[in-house]
């Protein structure tokens, strides 16, 4: 196989070499980080400094870090109608979701389906937050106690930023609390869970250069509690998630996150200046780029040429040594119309040829231009196809 050009840091990113350094060293850790002896303890210090890293990365107190195996374990973890704040101990009793969430939110974690509802996208992908405003007066007024809403910090897809902020707002004034699955955004964009104003915020190591299996629910307030741990046993995470913990995978997460905090505004100017390249060029021909005229995440472009089949152009891709995805990698193996442009309207014949390309901090410029020699070679076919079967 030739040298092969990875496009694809949204789906998983390349593990950076602090974190492969960290968890080499952690495997040679032998203790339980629950043994009080000194080999457990050692064990428990690399998970503790681990959860300090990841704290200072998203502005939060340490103690706040539930550490699960991943980013689908902790939105599922935090979408339960059994949290419980000082003012409430009785439940939530509906769950409300953006229409573009990733797959594990839409599952709707705890709440049984007929108590969960979507909220609307404008045609940029963004929530409509009006409708959000509305549906929370309505609720409120049939009875409906305490509304749990979660919105994305930014989309996996189109890389849309949320508004969380405003969102955050709102569903505090309406008597809700606000589950934010910033998996794509912290380690590439600032993200302050103070500012944002989430009271649950979950993570994942491997989208910032940590390993797989490994991600993090953060909550803002330790006086916000999980009733109903997902996970009963042990009492491991202070009774929040039982488990040994993997210790390897949490010190290689928390060596991520600090190299990522490390150089995060360089990076995103170093993305957003090579993915306006790879835009740029791609103006100029019938390509369109979804959610275009949104705030974006810096690493992230998703496409599509009318005409252009994204199975027929991820195969073809991939041979010639480009790792990209079509919408959604979490699905991946099947490529159907995704969910998030079907929420902004975009048409399915056009929507099912979309094109994820995501860049990382380590992407260099002739990769984007070897790929957009390859992409207008793509285009070049298919004018010949079109004007083939036109004649
Ligand atoms: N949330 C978003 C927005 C994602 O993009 C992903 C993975 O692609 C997840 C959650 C799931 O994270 P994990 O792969 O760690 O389970």
């Amino acid at each position: 196989m030739g040298e092969r050009i990875y496009l694809d840091w949204n789906a998983t990113a390349p593990l950076r070499p602090e974190a492969r350094a960290a968890m080499i060293a952690a495997l040679d850790q032998v203790g339980n980080p629950s043994s009080v002896h000194n080999e457990g303890r050692a064990a428990r210090r690399l998970i503790e400094e681990a959860r300090e890293r990841l704290a200072a990365l998203v502005g939060a107190e340490p103690r706040n870090v539930v550490f699960t195996s991943g980013g689908t374990e902790a939105n599922t973890m935090a979408l339960t109608p059994a949290l419980e704040t000082p003012e409430r101990k009785s439940g939530f009793d509906r769950l409300m979701v953006s229409a573009v969430e990733h797959a594990s939110v839409r599952a709707g974690g705890g709440f049984r389906s007929h108590h969960v509802e979507e909220i609307p996208v404008t045609t940029e992908g963004l929530t409509d937050l009006q409708a959000l405003e509305r549906r929370l007066a309505e609720l409120q007024q049939q009875g409906a106690r305490f509304p749990l809403v979660s919105i994305m910090a930014a989309n996996n897809e189109t890389g849309v930023v949320q508004p969380v902020e405003a969102a955050a707002a709102l569903v505090h004034a309406g008597g809700g609390l606000l589950h934010v699955d910033a998996v794509q955004v912290v380690g590439r964009i600032p993200f302050d869970i103070n500012r944002s104003g989430a009271d649950l915020v979950t993570i994942s190591a491997h989208k910032l250069g940590g390993p797989q299996g490994v991600g993090a629910l953060i909550k803002r307030s330790a006086d916000l509690h999980l009733a109903e741990p997902l996970l009963r046993g042990g009492g491991q995470e202070r009774g929040a998630r039982a488990g040994t913990e993997n210790v390897a995978g949490i010190a290689g997460f928390g060596a991520a996150a600090a190299a990522a905090g490390a150089t995060l505004a360089a990076d995103g100017e170093r993305m957003r200046s090579l993915r306006d390249r790879l835009e740029a060029a791609l103006a100029n021909g019938p390509t369109v780029v979804f959610g275009r005229d949104a705030e974006r995440l810096p690493n992230t472009s998703l496409f599509a040429a009318p005409g252009l089949r994204a199975e027929t152009a991820l195969i073809n891709l991939d041979l010639e040594g480009f790792a990209v995805s079509s919408g959604s990698a979490c699905s991946s193996g099947k490529v159907a119309a995704s969910h998030v442009l079907a929420a902004m309207g975009v048409p399915p014949d056009l929507g099912s040829g979309a094109i994820r390309v995501s860049i990382g901090p380590a992407t260099r410029e002739n990769e984007i231009d070897l790929f957009l020699k390859a992409w207008m070679k793509l285009l070049a076919a298919l004018s010949k196809r079109q004007s083939g079967l036109a004649a």
